[in-house]
């Protein structure tokens, strides 16, 4: 047989939330340095089928793909800090596993036999796993298996994945366990046994791990590491240390400094080009520049959680880093109302994408306050919708709104695409993915892009009403940018104001740390002329 890609399991102990994903992305990246090809997939071992219908309030952001699947936010991660475009294929659930073997149980696919976890379920997700391998013909492929060692939910996962190295051999899937060393500040020590016990649990499931991350607060020192090595029976370079730093950037730069590359190519016997890690050290050297600063105040229903707005917060960061700034970002949650005084000390305003009718008064505040301001404002999908349906208002329509609020407004200058309204199923189902967006010679949105058509991902089921475009534009509303065939406007803007720029699409999506999107890069440099 022969071995197109290698394997690295990325499994998480102790605790959840401690950056399984962003230390497996920087794996990632860290190969990338010595020209090895990686792509990533995660695995997330819930019932849904995918994160589309769940809410950013529990589970953070939706990240949709260029082939429009609404995945986990570690996707996002994984787009950035590989600089790769993932397809939704990359994001497997215990929902679409169980879906396809139900799906070929139906069919009579399995000639009578009793379905069963193992081994139907185990080999679903092994061929879903190879499948990835093929498509994307990556030299490594990197699976993260979510949540921690020990869930009921991840055994069928850690099963296959263990079937997987026996049956691709020793040299080819190599385990990286990723855990938590608490330190106790009462007894001024640091704590393995947490980690001892999940490396314990991991081996119950017949998986030795070959590299240890130890996540922890503060740098852990080399007696401490023996001791896990010895305890964990791992090889003592094998034990990694990643404390805490201030850039999720660094950590990729932390992981390079404890040979975390040279262990894994050794290890998985690939023979790579001379390590080359500058265009990373370059942008946490731009990300770490601040002789000057313009903040951002993102006014969303969904703040409390700041992962719900995660690739935004990230993209922001990029464009400032490009512009040789830093970006201070406020969280201004969303109510009925909102007051100028919580948002008038900013220099910009973002509306970010969001669904459901609570909020969207703070959020119509918010575009009134711009345009009568003058304040640099981007919105973002419902963001946008918001910008139209207040700029009406202004004009005159007096309760103008969108139908998916008030279906009985008199002006709906926001409805339903038609496609939309046959529609009965909440999953996977809206306008999703990229789409091409052809961009109006000489406005703010073509001069940041300095392109005629552009690809952007989607994720909604409302539009600006054809109806009323003729009105707006008329009004004064400025359409910089359509769907090829003009019958879906993608973004509007205000050609007086400084920058006031919607668009249905959602560019954050697109942004990486070493190509910051040029709306974001627009946004901020409108911000920054705007400085308080
Ligand atoms: N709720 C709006 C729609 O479905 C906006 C969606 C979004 O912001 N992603 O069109």
């Amino acid at each position: 047989m022969i071995h197109l890609s290698k394997y690295i399991v990325v499994t998480g102990g102790v605790v959840s939330s401690i950056g399984k994903g962003i230390t497996a992305a920087s794996i990632g990246r860290i190969l990338r340095s010595y020209g090895v090809d990686a792509t990533a997939i995660k695995i997330d071992p819930y019932l849904n089928w995918d994160s589309g219908t769940m809410s950013p309030y529990q589970h953070g952001e939706v990240f949709v793909t260029y082939d429009g699947m609404e995945t986990d936010l570690d996707l996002g991660h994984y787009e950035r800090f590989l600089d790769v475009n993932l397809s939704g294929e990359s994001n497997i659930t215990t929902g679409k596993v169980y879906d396809s073997v139900i799906k070929r149980e139906r069919r009579g696919d399995y000639l009578g036999s009793c379905v069963q976890i193992i081994p139907h379920i185990t080999d679903q997700i092994k061929s879903m796993i190879r499948q990835i391998a093929r498509d994307s013909s990556a030299q490594v492929v990197l699976v993260e298996l979510g949540g921690t060692v020990g869930d009921i939910e991840g055994q069928p996962f850690l099963e296959s994945l263990r079937q997987l190295r026996n049956e691709e051999g020793h040299d080819n899937v190599m385990f990286v366990h990723v855990t938590y060393v608490p330190y106790l500040r009462a007894a001024g020590e640091f704590k393995t046994k947490p980690t001892q016990h999940s490396t314990k649990e991991l081996r119950s499931m017949g998986i030795n791990p070959d590299m240890i991350i130890c996540r922890s607060e503060l740098p852990i020192n080399e007696p401490l590491k023996r001791k896990i090595a010895h305890f964990c029976d791992v090889a003592q370079e094998a034990v990694i240390n990643a404390p805490d730093v201030g850039s999720i950037y660094e950590v990729p730069l932390i992981l390079n400094q404890e040979k975390v590359g040279e262990y894994i190519l050794d290890r998985i016997k690939i023979k790579s080009k001379p390590q080359d890690l500058s265009e990373w050290e370059g942008v946490v050297d731009a990300l770490q520049k601040n002789n000057n600063s313009v903040s951002v105040g993102i006014v969303g229903k969904y703040v409390q959680l700041e992962d719900a707005y995660i690739s935004i917060r990230e993209s922001l960061k990029h464009a400032a880093a490009h512009l040789g700034v830093k970006v201070n970002i406020e969280y201004i949650k969303a109510e009925e109302s909102l007051d100028n005084d919580k948002i008038s000390h900013l220099d910009s305003l973002l509306i970010p994408g969001g669904f459901g009718e609570r909020g969207i008064g703070g959020k119509l505040d918010t575009v009134r306050y711009s345009i009568q301001n003058e304040v640099p404002l981007f919105g973002i999908c419902l963001g946008m919708q918001c910008m139209v349906i207040e700029f009406a208002r202004l004009q005159g329509m007096e309760d103008a709104h969108s139908t998916e609020f008030d279906p009985d407004t008199h002006y709906p200058v926001i409805d339903l695409m038609e496609e939309q309204k046959k529609i009965k199923n909440m999953g996977g189902t809206m306008r999703l993915g990229s789409y091409s967006c052809q961009l109006r010679e000489g406005t703010k949105a073509q001069k940041a892009y300095r392109n005629e058509v552009v690809e952007e991902r989607h994720r909604h089921r409302f539009e600006l009403n054809n109806e009323y475009r003729e009105q707006v534009k008329q009004k004064g509303l400025l359409i910089s940018g359509a769907s090829p065939d003009d019958f879906l406007v993608e973004i509007v803007e205000l050609p007086e104001h400084p920058w006031f720029l919607g668009c249905q699409f959602h560019p954050e999506f697109k942004s990486r740390p070493n190509r910051a999107h040029p709306l974001f890069v627009s946004f901020l440099e409108a911000a920054l002329k705007n400085k308080k």
